[in-house]
């Protein structure tokens, strides 16, 4: 048995796969392949309103926001929500956190002033910095909620009267957020939501439209609002599949219940990091994230070996970033516990076999 930790694209349920595959031959008993039929058929249109239903209903999104499917990854994020947010002449405030958010910030360097708050780059990205002052006139201050590549993540969001941007890529819908603290989320599909291709972004409607310039049509939030996710074709298959996805997450007690799972997750791998005197965590304790464990082991000689007894062991995908090293074990939503407990067995078997 494969247990897979790889950071995004990443495991899925079993049953969504198995759903997916059969739709691709016979989607609804339609005898048509979910990759042939229109994205204007009412079986397409139905498929995206209920995706977008089930983020309303799964993270409680308010009155007032607009959620879209779009297209080109949160990457595409960085630039379209400075385009469309930042004002011509103005500032935007961000927390530089990791690669993810140096990315967006050079875009939007784009568009206006950028100032950077706080950073944690002089310690490679090991914490999430505090106790920073957001400039009361910045149009919006941009966090990442989780940094998928240092294995840190924010679990206090700052208080202020500036609109909160947010890439929540790889921890949106891992535990209970509060929508109405933020002015606009993104998240790329390929983690907690789905395969990837698709890109879900919850922006709250009366920020756009205030920057003073010409935004180009496919960059536009507003366009993608009001043509409901099919301004263009949109990633059909993706949706569809982040449609299976957000069922089963449904099914399982919604985001209050995986997020009990996601704490016993992590705090079980922790506990076997902070236990085993081969393996220790390299993200500040506090700010230790639940969807990506990254750790090193006290002799780097010994990396390979333990890796290879990893994967021997039925686990995939825990290379570690190379800016961190290491290992790095993405434990997303559809990863069962007992995936972490064959890893946690791993790690003691290769304990019990350097005595
Ligand atoms: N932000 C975060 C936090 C990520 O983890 C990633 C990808 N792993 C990105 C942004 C970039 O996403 P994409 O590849 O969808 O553009």
């Amino acid at each position: 048995m494969k247990h897979n930790f790889g950071a995004g694209p990443c495991i899925l349920p079993q049953e969504v796969f198995k759903q997916a595959s059969e739709a691709v031959l016979n989607f609804n008993n339609t005898g048509l392949s979910i990759l042939e039929i229109s994205h204007r058929s009412k079986e397409f249109i139905a498929v995206c309103e209920e995706a977008v239903q089930l983020v309303k209903e799964l993270m409680n999104v308010p009155e007032g926001y607009s959620v879209l499917f779009l297209q080109g990854g949160a990457s595409l994020q960085f630039l379209m929500s400075a385009i469309n947010l930042l004002p011509e002449g103005g500032k935007a405030a961000y927390l530089e956190t990791g690669v993810w958010a140096k990315k967006a910030i050079k875009e939007a360097k784009n568009f206006g002033e950028v100032e950077i708050v706080a950073s944690s780059k002089d310690a490679n990205f090991n914490f999430i910095p505090k106790g920073y002052t957001v400039p009361e006139d910045a149009a919006y201050f941009h966090i990442t909620s989780n940094n998928t590549i240092y294995g840190t993540e924010m679990f206090d969001f700052p208080k202020t009267n500036v609109p909160l941007v947010c890439d929540m890529s790889s921890d949106i819908m891992s535990r209970e957020v509060n929508v109405s603290d933020f002015g606009l989320i993104y998240a790329g599909a390929q983690k907690n939501i789905g395969p990837a291709g698709a890109t879900v972004v919850i922006v709250k409607n009366d920020l756009l439209g205030k920057t003073g310039r010409t935004i180009p049509s496919m960059l536009d939030y507003q366009v993608h609002i009001d043509g409901e996710s099919m301004f263009n074709t949109p990633p059909v298959f993706s949706i569809y599949v982040a449609m299976l996805n957000l069922r089963w997450l449904k099914a399982k007690g919604g985001v209050a219940a995986i997020e009990k799972e996601n704490i016993a997750k992590a705090d079980a791998l922790y506990a076997e990091i902070d236990r085993n005197p081969f393996f220790k965590g390299t993200a500040a304790k506090e700010d230790r994230s639940r969807m990506n464990v990254t750790f090193v082991m006290e002799n780097p000689e010994l990396e390979k070996e333990f890796l290879k007894l990893a994967e021997s062991r039925g686990c995939i995908g825990i290379k570690g970033h190379r800016s961190v090293g290491g290992f790095r074990a993405s434990i997303y939503n559809a990863l069962p516990i007992g995936g972490i407990n064959a890893l946690v067995a791993a790690m003691q078997e290769f304990e019990q076999s350097q005595k």
